[in-house]
């Protein structure tokens, strides 16, 4: 189902400065229809965030792009994501062969993508819990990418990237962000490139925003 609109997705992005083939090539692959809500379905394949209740958003698809092509993964690399949402970050990271951890502060979110994720066959190691402290345990990643926009980088995730990883975050207020990417030398200095204007839900947690 829904394959030419796939295609033409892929194309899309193309179009808008996407030049990344295995990213286009995943997003080609991955049915995002099967990620949005039933009644959403006829949309999922335009470039656009979409409700998934719960108060949270499937991110827009050049977003899933460009934040995905930004952390210039090998094939094989570890990948660690912080906001897992509807899972399809996950899934295209999944989809172009990266060993994929993703974290997600809400139970009830995470249980549902969890299901979709065995129902897909898409096996990555998903946690409950707050993700702006990173996931210690896999550590060091080649990549990490924070689907959620938080007040400032929080020092963990730096801490848990691999000499010259990427870690690609959305800095800024609540309102809007600035996407940043921040590479670790092999000398273990960072080198960080700013790219404005990107929206997202907040980040919540202990290196993020508070709770109210
Ligand atoms: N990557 C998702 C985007 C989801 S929106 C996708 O492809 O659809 C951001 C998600 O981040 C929400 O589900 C929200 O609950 C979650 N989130 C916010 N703060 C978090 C934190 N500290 N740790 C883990 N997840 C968090």
């Amino acid at each position: 189902m829904y394959e030419s609109e796939r295609r033409e997705l892929a194309d899309s992005l193309s179009m808008k400065g996407i030049d990344d083939i295995y990213v286009l090539k995943a997003i080609g692959e991955v049915e995002r229809h099967k990620f949005v809500p039933a009644g959403l379905r006829n949309h999922a394949y335009k470039d656009a965030a979409l409700p998934i209740g719960f108060g949270q958003t499937i991110s827009q698809p050049y977003t899933v792009a460009f934040m995905t092509q930004a952390m210039k993964l090998e094939p094989n690399s570890k990948v660690l994501e912080i906001g897992t949402g509807s899972g399809y970050q996950a899934a295209i990271l999944f989809n172009m062969g990266m060993k994929v951890y993703s974290i997600e502060r809400q139970m009830d979110i995470l249980h549902a993508t969890q299901k979709l994720f065995d129902k897909m066959g898409i096996r990555v190691y998903t946690k409950y819990g707050d993700g702006t402290i990173g996931w210690d345990e896999f550590a060091p990643y080649d990549g990490i990418v924070v689907t959620a926009g938080s007040p400032s980088v929080p020092p963990s995730l730096m801490k848990q990237l691999a000499p010259g990883g990427r870690l690609v975050i959305p800095v800024g207020d609540k309102n809007i962000q600035t996407l940043k990417i921040v590479m670790k030398t092999e000398e273990g200095t960072f080198i960080t490139e700013d790219i404005p204007e990107f929206k997202f839900v907040p980040l919540i947690g202990r290196e993020g925003w508070k709770e109210k």
